[in-house]
């Protein structure tokens, strides 16, 4: 009885969530570049730019 899940987990992780330090939310955009498609993290709030958004953190 080591394992402690509750029936009502949650499995929906499709989506994760990241936020700016200046506490907005990053959205993940997709650019096609010279034939590439390049996925790009941008702020919503300040306009960051950065390769993923975990260079946020
Ligand atoms: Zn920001």
């Amino acid at each position: 009885m080591a394992q402690a899940r509750s029936k009502n987990a949650r499995t929906a992780v499709a989506k994760q969530r990241f936020f700016c330090s200046c506490g907005g939310e990053i959205q993940v955009k997709q650019m096609s570049q010279n034939g590439k498609v390049k996925t790009i993290a941008e702020c919503g709030s300040c306009k960051r730019v950065e390769r993923r958004p975990s260079d946020f953190n």
